[in-house]
């Protein structure tokens, strides 16, 4: 009689190096960390328990659940979408596909403007627009940061603003921070002046998105498509800016690579009385802040400027 073929028993360490072979295969970048990180998510444990338990066999609805987590991330759909949130700054914060997911480059521009605050007002209640606020990574952390200050986050995407909404009540900001949908500046009263105005705007130039990591390609295109030279966005916000902001007021940008001195330029052209660019980790011009500062001294906006630096 033929012997009855032994099932295969999925232990901890069986199931993540067939996974790290079949998510190479599929061109995945940390093939091993990510199927660790998912691995992680369907046990509920922390990534070090993976290596104490590695002869732990899972269970059939444990198999099940990582082995769907597996099939989606094998077809390039980012992890932060597959675990539902990612962490930014000291916060954790909900993501769904309506949503860019926070990057760390941006951390860079919300810690200059916890810097810069300060100096705008001193006293703390500072006064924040965030344009294109997708999870409200930007306005919801400046407000965890900055405890008196009030801010605002627009965006043109309904289902964004319900996450940023959710986003900005689980941190405990929800009082200090209103939502409004509108494009760009459309539906925000022009009486309503703010200290602070901060964007992460769609930046890509709209050819180029073809040739994005496919993980990038699964991001909302209206998170990503920054027109034909990437610019659109910038020059949107800086040609209305102003007459939104308080005189002493400061705009701040993330901008793409290759982009920072076209942003700079845009705001000087348009009035604002000094730019400064700042780099990211990887020595990209990232950041662009530009001071309104009319019928200031220059020292205050040198002052301001150099406060930004993170
Ligand atoms: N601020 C978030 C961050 O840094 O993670 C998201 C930035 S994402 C690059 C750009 C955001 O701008 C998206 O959430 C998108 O929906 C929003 N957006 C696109 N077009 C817009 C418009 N015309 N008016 C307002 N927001 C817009
Ligand atoms: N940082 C994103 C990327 O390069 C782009 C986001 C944006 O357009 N602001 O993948």
């Amino acid at each position: 009689m033929a012997e009855k073929p032994t099932m295969t028993t999925w232990t901890i360490i069986k199931i993540l190096d067939w996974t790290k072979q079949y998510f190479a295969d599929k061109g995945l970048e940390n093939p091993r960390l990510d199927a660790e990180v998912l691995l992680c998510a369907v046990l509920q444990c922390q990534r070090i328990k993976l290596y104490v338990d590695f002869e732990r066999p899972l269970t059939a609805v444990e198999l099940a659940t990582y082995k769907a987590y597996v099939q989606r991330r094998a077809q390039h759909e980012p992890l932060a979408y597959i675990l539902g949130h990612r962490e930014f700054m000291r916060n954790d914060f909900k993501v769904t596909e309506a949503t860019l997911v926070p990057r760390p480059e941006t951390e860079l521009l919300v810690e200059s403007l916890t810097k810069a605050a300060p100096y705008l007002k001193p006293e703390g209640e500072v006064k924040i627009l965030d344009i294109g606020t997708g999870s409200g990574a930007i306005i919801v952390s400046l407000l965890d940061y900055l405890p008196k200050a009030k801010g605002v986050g627009v965006d043109i995407s309904v289902e964004a603003l319900i996450v940023a909404k959710e986003n900005a009540e689980t941190i405990g900001v929800k009082e200090r921070c209103g939502f409004v949908r509108s494009d760009v500046f459309s539906r925000l009263p022009i009486e309503k002046k703010f200290d602070i105005i901060v964007s992460n705007p769609p930046y890509i130039p709209a050819a180029d998105i073809a040739t994005l990591a496919k993980d990038v390609q699964r991001e909302p295109r209206t998170a990503l498509d920054g027109g034909a030279d990437g610019l659109d966005f910038y020059r949107r916000i800086i040609a209305e800016a102003g007459e939104h902001m308080e005189e002493e007021g400061l705009l701040a940008f993330e901008v793409g690579i290759h982009q920072s001195e076209a942003v700079a330029q845009l705001c000087r052209e348009a009035g604002f009385v000094a730019t400064a660019i700042r780099k990211d980790y990887a020595g990209i011009g990232r950041m662009v802040f530009a001071v309104k500062g009319k019928g200031k001294e220059t020292d205050y906006a040198d002052l301001l400027l150099a406060a930004t630096r993170a």
